[in-house]
C-alpha cells in the first residue's frame, strides 16, 4: 500500500512539475527512480491476478537486467520480449513489466510472437543484455505445473538460483 502511495505521489509531482526536456524524460516529463517497497510476490499477484512460474521468470529477468545494467529501470530501459502469445508463457511479459518497470503504456516494452521466451533489455547508456530461459526449463515447468500446480511451480522458480532458470548474456 505504501509503495502505491509513493508511486502515485511521484506521478502527480511529475505531471505538475512543468515541461522537462522530452529526450531526458521519455517524452512525458517523468523519470525515475521509483521507490518500490511492496514485496515482489504481492505485486505479481495484484497486477497479474495469480502466481505462476512465467510471471516469476519475467520478474526475475527484469530484475536481473536492472542489476546487470546498473539501471533504475522504468524510464531508463527498453525491453523487447519474444514469447508465444498464449498463457502460461505469455505471463512472462507481465513479469517483465514489474521487474524492469518497462511497460506497454510507456512504449518502452515491445512484444513479438515467437516460439521461445526470450527478452533483451537496453539501457539509455547503450548497454544491453539478452536473457533466455534455460533450455531444459520449459520441459521441467510443464511437468511441475501438471504434477504440483502453477503456484508450486512459481515458488520453485522463485527459489532456484538465477543461473538454473535463466541464461544471461551481455550484448555488444
Ligand atoms: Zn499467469
Amino acid at each position: 500500500m505504501r509503495a502505491t502511495i509513493i508511486v502515485a505521489a511521484f506521478f502527480i509531482a511529475g505531471c505538475s512539475a512543468g515541461p522537462k526536456p522530452a529526450a531526458e524524460a521519455g517524452g512525458h516529463g517523468l523519470q525515475g527512480p521509483v521507490e518500490v517497497k511492496t514485496p515482489p510476490l504481492v505485486r505479481m499477484v495484484e497486477f497479474h491476478g495469480h502466481l505462476g512460474p512465467y510471471v516469476v521468470l519475467g520478474y526475475r529477468a527484469g530484475e536481473a537486467a536492472r542489476e546487470i545494467l546498473k539501471s533504475p529501470g522504468y524510464f531508463d530501459l527498453d525491453a523487447d520480449v519474444t514469447s508465444p502469445l498464449h498463457t502460461p508463457q505469455s505471463c512472462f511479459i507481465d513479469g517483465v513489466q514489474l521487474g524492469a518497470g518497462c511497460s506497454v503504456g510507456k512504449r518502452n516494452l515491445t512484444v513479438t510472437e515467437g516460439e521461445n521466451v526470450v527478452a533483451s533489455f537496453r539501457s539509455k547508456g547503450g548497454k544491453a543484455v539478452r536473457i533466455d530461459l534455460r533450455p531444459d526449463l520449459p520441459g521441467k515447468l510443464a511437468g511441475w505445473i501438471e504434477k504440483e500446480g502453477v503456484e508450486a511451480a512459481a515458488h520453485r522458480v522463485l527459489d532456484m538460483p538465477l543461473e538454473e532458470v535463466l541464461d544471461v548474456r551481455l550484448l555488444p
